[in-house]
C-alpha cells in the first residue's frame, strides 16, 4: 500500500532506452561542439541568438542586486556540504561552481542570473538583531535577537540543513537559547527541519508560532494526489538532471529542494487575524494573517522595534506561482494581491526593510514601497488581463501567447518568472474561472494522446515523414512545432530512435532558452526521460511524526481513490478498522465499485473488524511492514471474514510512482 507519496524511496525500475543512430551533434554558435557525457547538446544558433538578445536587454537594465544579496555578510563557509547520516548528500554548494562565469549560451541569461544570486550563501545581517542564513537550503532561516535568546522563523526543509544554518549562527553570533520558532507557511520548506530546534533546546521549550490551519493545510497536501504531485515534481525540479550549464542551474527560488529528514512540530500559538500581537522575548511582534494565497495557511509578521517587516512567502524576488507545474490546485490571484496590498497598508509607511523565506531583502523605505507595489500588481495584472482577453474570445493557448506585462512590471527584476511565468499563470487564471475546456467543440471529446497521434502521423504520411519534419523544424529553430510533431511521433512509434531524438533535442532548446527555472527542468527533465529512461526517485522520507500528525480520516481518503471501481462494483462491503492505542474507530462502507468512509461507532453488520495500532499503520505507509507482518504482528488482528477483507485489500491499486510522462 504504497499510496504515500513522501512515504519513502520509490524503487523505480530502472529502464535503459537506448537510442539508436543518433545525428551528430551540430556546432553551436560559440562553437561548444558535441554532446556532453550525459548526452545533452549544446545550444543550436536560434538558442544561442534569442539568449543573446536577452543578453542585450539585460545590460544597463540590471540593478544592484549582486551587492544586495552580499549585504551584510558576516560568515560563510566556503564549501557547504550537508549529509544525512548515511553520507546521503543533502546540500552541496560545490555542486554550483560552474556558475561563476559569463552565461553560456545554454542558459538564458536572465535565470543564469537568478541562479548566481541564489548560489549566495552565507550568515548575513538584515540591520542589528535580525539575520537570516541564505543559501543553506531552498528556503531562509531568519534570527531576530531577543531579550534572552532568539526566535526562529522558518526552520528550513530538513533536519540536516537546520542544523547546519543553526551551527553558523552559533558560531558566529554565540550560543543561546531558541525562545521561540515561527512557522511562516505550511510548505515543507519552512518546517521541515523543526526536530534541530527541539534537539537544541528542548522539546516544548520554545513555543510554535504558526497561521491557522497549518497542521491540516501542512500535511494533507501530499496525501490525496501525493503519487501523482510527486512523479511531476521530478520533472518541475530537475530532479534526475545534472547541475551543469546544460542542466539543471536553479529552481526560481533557490537552488533545488533539500534533501534529508522531514519533521513537523503541533504549532502552540496559532495567528487566525490580522493585527494580531504578540511580545516573546521582549520582542514585539504584529501579524498579519494571509490563508489562500501562496499557502493555504501563511502569516507575516512585522517587528516595530526593528521596523522590519518578514513578508513570509507572500512576496519574494520572482513572479510566483499562481499553478505549479507539479500539479496543484489553482491559487487566487485576487486573494494574494488583496493581501499584499494589505501588507503595504499595514506596514509599509514603518518598513525600513523587508526580509522574506526566500532570496535576499529589500532595504529603504522606498524601495520596500516600490517593491510592495509592483508584487500587488503583478498578479492583479495577470488576472484582469486574462479575464479582458477572454471576453474578446481567446482561448487559454492564445492568452498565454498574447498577454504582456507593460514594460513598468516587465523591467522590474523581482517580478520576472523565474519561478512561475506570465504564460502559466494566465493559463491558471483561465482554469480557475472556465475550467478545462475552452469552448471549442473538437476540443470536448477529443481523442486521446496515442490515439491522436497515431492519426496525425498517418496523415502527414507516416513515421519517417513525420521525424523528417520535426527535424527541418529543428533545423530552423523551430523548436516548439518541431516538439509536437516529434511528441506525436514518439506517441505513435515509441521505439523509433529518431522520433524520440529529435524530440529530446527540440526539448532541450526548449529548455536552453527558457527563463523560468522550472520551465527549463520540465523541458531538460523530458529530454533526459528520452534518452536515459526513468531515473528511481531520490525523494527522502518523511520523518515517522509527518505521517503520525496526518489525520487517519485523510488516509482512508486517499484509500478511496485506490480502489478498483469497476472490480469493486458487486463488492458490497463493510469493514471496521478499530485503531487500539488511539482509540479511533473508523468504518468503511463500499457500495457500487465506492468507498465511503466515516469515523465513529464500530458497525454491528461489519464483514470484518480489524484491529490495529497507529503506530503499525505509520509502518504500512513507510513500507516497513507489509501484508505478511500483518499476518504475523501483535498489533494488527481480523475479527470476521478475512477472505472479503484480502479480497477488497486485493482490489486496491497499487499507484505508479514511475509513470511514463514523455512516451507512452
Ligand atoms: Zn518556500
Amino acid at each position: 500500500m504504497a499510496w504515500l507519496r513522501f512515504s519513502g524511496v520509490a524503487a523505480g525500475a530502472m529502464l535503459s532506452v537506448l537510442v539508436a543512430c543518433s545525428p551528430v551533434p551540430g556546432p553551436s554558435a560559440s562553437g561548444e561542439a558535441g554532446a556532453d557525457p550525459h548526452g545533452a547538446w549544446p545550444a543550436q544558433r536560434t538558442t544561442a541568438e534569442m539568449n543573446g538578445a536577452v543578453a542585450e536587454w539585460l545590460e544597463g537594465l540590471e540593478p544592484d542586486d549582486e551587492d544586495l544579496a552580499q549585504r551584510g555578510l558576516l560568515a560563510r563557509d566556503d564549501l557547504v556540504d550537508i549529509r544525512t547520516q548515511d553520507g546521503q548528500t543533502v546540500w552541496n554548494t560545490a555542486a554550483f561552481a560552474f556558475l561563476d562565469s559569463a552565461p553560456p549560451d545554454s542558459v538564458n541569461p536572465s535565470l543564469w542570473r537568478q541562479a548566481r544570486l541564489n548560489a549566495v550563501h552565507g550568515l548575513f545581517e538584515v540591520v542589528p538583531g535580525i539575520y537570516q542564513v541564505r543559501g543553506y537550503d531552498l528556503a531562509n532561516m531568519s534570527i531576530v535577537e531577543g531579550e534572552n535568546g532568539r526566535i526562529v522563523i522558518d526552520p528550513l526543509t530538513s533536519v540536516e540543513t537546520a542544523r547546519a544554518a543553526l551551527d553558523l549562527v552559533e558560531r558566529e553570533l554565540g550560543p543561546r537559547p531558541v525562545s521561540a520558532v515561527i512557522f511562516t507557511h505550511s510548505h515543507i520548506d519552512h518546517f521541515g527541519g523543526v526536530a534541530a530546534i527541539e534537539e537544541a533546546t528542548g522539546e516544548g521549550a520554545a513555543p510554535v508560532i504558526a497561521p491557522a490551519g497549518f497542521l491540516n493545510a501542512a500535511v494533507s497536501e501530499n496525501v490525496m494526489a501525493g503519487v501523482v504531485m510527486g512523479r511531476r515534481a521530478r520533472f518541475m525540479y530537475g530532479g534526475p538532471l545534472p547541475r551543469t550549464a546544460r542542466g539543471h542551474v536553479d529552481s526560481g527560488l533557490g537552488k533545488h529542494p533539500a534533501l534529508g529528514t522531514h519533521t513537523i512540530a503541533e504549532p502552540d500559538i496559532l495567528i487566525d487575524r490580522s493585527g494580531q500581537i504578540l511580545e516573546i522575548d521582549g520582542v514585539r511582534m504584529e501579524f498579519q494573517y494571509a490563508p489562500e494565497t501562496e499557502a493555504p495557511a501563511e502569516l507575516t509578521v512585522f517587528f516595530p522595534d526593528f521596523e522590519a517587516w518578514c513578508g513570509a512567502e507572500l512576496v519574494s524576488r520572482t513572479m510566483h506561482n499562481l499553478y505549479t507545474l507539479r500539479g496543484a490546485q489553482v491559487r487566487d490571484a485576487l486573494a494574494w494581491s488583496a493581501a499584499i496590498e494589505d501588507a503595504r497598508r499595514m506596514f509599509a509607511g514603518r518598513t525600513n526593510v523587508i526580509f522574506n523565506s526566500h532570496h535576499w531583502p529589500v532595504w529603504g523605505r522606498a524601495e520596500a514601497e516600490a517593491f510592495l507595489v509592483a508584487q500587488r500588481d503583478v498578479y492583479k495584472y495577470i488576472h484582469d488581463q486574462t479575464l479582458r482577453l477572454a471576453a474578446q474570445g481567446l482561448g487559454p493557448d492564445e492568452i498565454a501567447e498574447e498577454i504582456a506585462l507593460p514594460d513598468t512590471l516587465g523591467e522590474v527584476f523581482a517580478v520576472r518568472g523565474y519561478y512561475g511565468t506570465l504564460k502559466h499563470n494566465a493559463r491558471a487564471v483561465y482554469q480557475r474561472y472556465f475550467g478545462w475546456y475552452d469552448g471549442v467543440p473538437a476540443h470536448l471529446d477529443p481523442l486521446p494522446r496515442i490515439q491522436a497521434a497515431q492519426r496525425y502521423v498517418g496523415a502527414i504520411g507516416g513515421i519517417e515523414a513525420t521525424v523528417e519534419q520535426a527535424e527541418a523544424a529543428f533545423a530552423t529553430g523551430d523548436y516548439r512545432w518541431a516538439a509536437e510533431l516529434a511528441q506525436h511521433a514518439v506517441f505513435a512509434e515509441p521505439d523509433h530512435g529518431g522520433a524520440r531524438d529529435v524530440l529530446a533535442r527540440s526539448y532541450e532548446q526548449l529548455g536552453y532558452g527558457a527563463e523560468s527555472a522550472p520551465w527549463r527542468d520540465v523541458y531538460l527533465t523530458g529530454a533526459h526521460e528520452l534518452r536515459h529512461g526513468i531515473a528511481a526517485s531520490d525523494t527522502v522520507g518523511a520523518g515517522a511524526e509527518i505521517l503520525d500528525a496526518i489525520p487517519l480520516d485523510m488516509f482512508f481518503a486517499a484509500l478511496a481513490t485506490r480502489l478498483d471501481g469497476l472490480r469493486a462494483a458487486r463488492a458490497d462491503r463493510v469493514f471496521n478498522f478499530v485503531f487500539t492505542d488511539v482509540g479511533e474507530t473508523h468504518v468503511i462502507v463500499i457500495s457500487n465499485g465506492v468507498m465511503h468512509h466515516r469515523r465513529g461507532n464500530a458497525a454491528d453488520d461489519a464483514d470484518a473488524t480489524v484491529s490495529l495500532t497507529r503506530n503499525f499503520w505509520t509502518r504500512l505507509m513507510r513500507q516497513e511492514a507489509g501484508l505478511l507482518d500483518m499476518l504475523g504482528s501483535e498489533d494488527f488482528s481480523v475479527d470476521g471474514d478475512r477472505r472479503a477483507l484480502y479480497g477488497f485489500f486485493g482490489m486496491l491499486e497499487q499507484p505508479d510512482s514511475d509513470f511514463p510522462v514523455v512516451t507512452p
